[in-house]
């Protein structure tokens, strides 16, 4: 069925308010386009059909899925060539147009009921590297960044995903110092320098990583420049081991 688009922007809006409204009282909408569903924080089976969710055989490092079961230890290719200074990465999706509207609808808009859905599946894909952390933090943006977005949306996931699993989260024991470009369009070398000694974790927050098991989380998943410039700063911080839990991951094919 076609809804308006003013029709959707109320319907989006009652969600975002009332996550506690009764499912019969706002009508469900598929997450990636505009169609009707019958529950909410589902997608419409043509897009559920698209979405590339990660399952097992993937590489126990990397998170990286396999065409082929080839036994529990081994080691993709990206780990073997390039090991990453965490220890896991787990991912939801592979990252394609689909999932980029996904994880664009919690960066630029107001969708909190999203963002709790994104939460959920994170949780579930996710659930061996939040077992055995004891603390989860986001990838922090930069206070200017901060402000002009009004929200940080690997906080967010970070902050549900806490709760959901009753770990402590820790948002302000690593921090950006410095206001780094946009990722989008640089090359692996460039997003590498661009956010080389972009983190830190304060001394006076240093006593609160000591030994600690962390999980990182971020949304997307691309060179992992991020991820390993942020884990290198936390196991400066005194942490003992990082894992990493995104959205959605950029395939990786080596040459
Ligand atoms: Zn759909």
């Amino acid at each position: 069925m076609e809804i308006s688009s003013k029709t959707l922007n109320v319907i989006h809006k009652l969600r975002a308010l009332a996550g506690f409204l009764p499912e019969l009282l706002v009508p469900s909408i598929c997450l990636t386009c505009d169609r009707f569903v019958d529950r909410q924080g589902g997608c419409c089976p043509q897009c559920w059909g698209q979405l590339r969710f990660v399952t097992k055989p993937f590489c126990p490092v990397m998170g990286s899925p396999f065409t082929i079961d080839m036994g529990e230890n081994l080691l993709s290719a990206e780990a073997i060539a390039n090991p990453p200074p965490f220890s896991k990465l787990r991912t939801v999706l592979l990252y394609d147009d689909l999932a980029r509207k996904l994880v664009s609808s919690i960066k630029y808009s107001d969708r909190a009921d999203l963002l709790r859905w994104l939460a959920q599946w994170m949780n579930i894909a996710g659930a061996e590297v939040i077992d055995e952390v004891d603390a989860i933090i986001p990838v922090p943006l930069h206070p200017s960044r901060l402000r002009q977005r009004r929200f940080n949306q690997a906080g967010e996931l970070a902050q549900r995903l806490a709760k959901l699993n009753d770990k402590h989260f820790m948002p302000d024991v690593l921090v950006r110092k410095k206001p780094t470009r946009q990722q989008v369009g640089l090359s692996e070398k460039e997003r590498a320098r661009n956010v080389s000694g972009a983190f830190f974790a304060p001394d006076e927050m240093k006593i609160y990583l000591k030994s600690k098991r962390v999980l990182l989380i971020d949304d997307v998943y691309t060179t992992g420049a991020t991820a390993k410039a942020a884990t290198r700063a936390l196991k400066r911080g005194g942490a003992s081991q990082i894992n990493v839990l995104v959205f959605a991951k950029v395939e990786t094919y080596l040459e």
